[in-house]
């Protein structure tokens, strides 16, 4: 029978329209997916499901998908065994740690004692930890810009591109905690086929990023 690559990528959001643009870039036509769980490829031997960013790591891991494309910043807080195989340069952010405009940021032990709204749990205590500081974290999913204006924290840390986000809710960037963009990330335990296939499209992308360069 023959085998197929499957790979996960975000259904929606950020990382959608470059991901599927790098596959079209690497020749792989992709039947248009959007609100479908999975398509294929019609001619590359490639399934491709579309997924939360969020569950990609985990689906990687445990092997319902071979490999997925996700941020750097999903991989490391989701902290599961999966091996980032290729940096794509696309989806560029920070995490970054930003206080009210007005508040006077000296370094991280400004965050002591203080109240830190993010998503980003694990990425943060590990900050603090470097750090020897202690705060308090405050895990919201969503909109966290908004939690120093409702009293809610007094700091955040969350995911910046250009900044507006958080100047338009009175808010200044201060020190960056990661520096992320999407990567290519894989299962530990494929077989001789998935891995041929693997380095087939590895090759691919990066003739594609060469092109660009
Ligand atoms: P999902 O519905 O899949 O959970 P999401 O809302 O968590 O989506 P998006 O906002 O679409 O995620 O962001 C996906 C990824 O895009 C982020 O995890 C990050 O790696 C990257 N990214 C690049 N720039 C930004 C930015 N300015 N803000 C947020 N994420 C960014
Ligand atoms: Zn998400």
């Amino acid at each position: 029978m023959d085998q197929k690559l499957r790979i996960a990528i975000q259904k929606s959001g950020r990382l959608y329209d470059d991901s599927v643009k790098l596959l079209k870039d690497c020749g792989i036509d992709v039947k248009n997916g959007i609100n479908k769980l999975r398509t294929e490829a019609e001619n590359f031997p490639l399934e491709i499901y579309f997924l939360r960013d969020d569950d990609i790591p985990q689906y990687v891991e445990d092997g319902v998908a071979d490999i997925g494309i996700v941020g750097e910043n999903v991989v490391f807080e989701k902290n599961r065994r999966v091996t980032a195989v290729e940096p794509l340069g696309f989806g560029k952010c920070r995490l970054s740690i930003a206080v009210g405009r007005k508040d006077d940021y000296t370094g991280p032990k400004y965050l002591e004692g203080k109240r830190i709204a993010t998503s980003y749990p694990v990425l943060v205590q590990r900050f603090l930890d470097d750090n020897g500081i202690r705060a308090e974290i405050h895990e919201i999913s969503g909109s966290v810009e908004i939690a120093p204006g409702i009293g809610l924290a007094d700091a955040i840390v969350d995911l910046v591109s250009s900044g507006s986000t958080l100047f338009m809710n009175g808010l200044k960037e201060v020190d960056t905690v990661l520096k992320s963009q999407a990567v290519l990330i894989r299962n530990g335990n494929l077989d001789e086929v998935k891995l041929a296939l693997l380095e087939r499209l590895l090759f691919r992308i990066r003739s594609v990023k060469k092109a660009k360069n």
